[in-house]
């Protein structure tokens, strides 16, 4: 055997025992990484439910305005799923007609009004403490089919502390929200029948 072969063989030796030593391998998802995408029509509110389908553990949220149906539909399916949802909403959420907001709290995921500031005009979704949701874009039909928006999806741990802490921090001044009405009265969609598509 020549010595280049013999290196070969070492080597390919050693990356045969690698899978087996104690050392965990580098984690791939450690480098940050990102999707965009832009409204109206570029495939805000997919990514939105896309990143949400994918939740294992935790989602919380931080919206100004919240009309989304297939949004909201997709939170309250996490929840139902045993992820801990949360919400903090703007408190205009609380005078807009019969919203997503109504239609989560009835859900039984824990609802929160910051009514601290002026608005509270993040849009903001942190996922398991590892994807960063944002942008400009809201969560509602509007911005998905009329308005110019942008949204981030970002993978990055190290920020998704940061955005969690925030979140943490007004939540700590928000009120709880049970929602008003009740989910007969004008559901946005009707949370039993999954398959059912809300006309809105
Ligand atoms: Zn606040």
């Amino acid at each position: 055997m020549s010595t280049a072969s013999s290196r070969q063989a070492w080597t390919l030796a050693l990356l045969l025992a690698l899978p087996a030593c104690d050392r965990p391998p580098a984690p791939p998802a450690s480098t940050p990484s990102m999707e965009v995408a832009f409204s109206p029509h570029g495939g805000c509110t997919e990514a939105v439910v896309a990143a949400l389908e994918k939740a294992t553990g935790s989602v919380l949220v931080q919206a100004y305005s919240f009309t989304s149906a297939p949004i909201a539909k997709a939170l309250v399916e996490a929840h139902r799923r045993g992820v801990r949802v949360e919400v903090i909403l703007d408190k205009s959420q609380r005078t807009e007609k019969y919203s997503s907001a109504d239609f989560v709290a009835h859900a039984g995921i824990p609802t929160l009004i910051d009514a601290k500031h002026a608005i509270a005009h993040n849009k903001v979704m942190v996922i398991d403490g590892k994807t960063v949701v944002t942008g400009s874009f809201n969560f509602t039909k509007a911005a998905e089919e009329h308005n110019a928006e942008n949204l981030l999806v970002i993978q990055d741990p190290a920020l998704a502390e940061k955005y969690a802490a925030n979140w943490k921090l007004h939540a700590a001044h928000s009120e709880s929200y049970a929602g008003r009405g009740s989910e007969a009265e004008e559901p946005l969609l009707k949370p039993r029948e999954k398959g059912v598509e809300s006309p809105r």
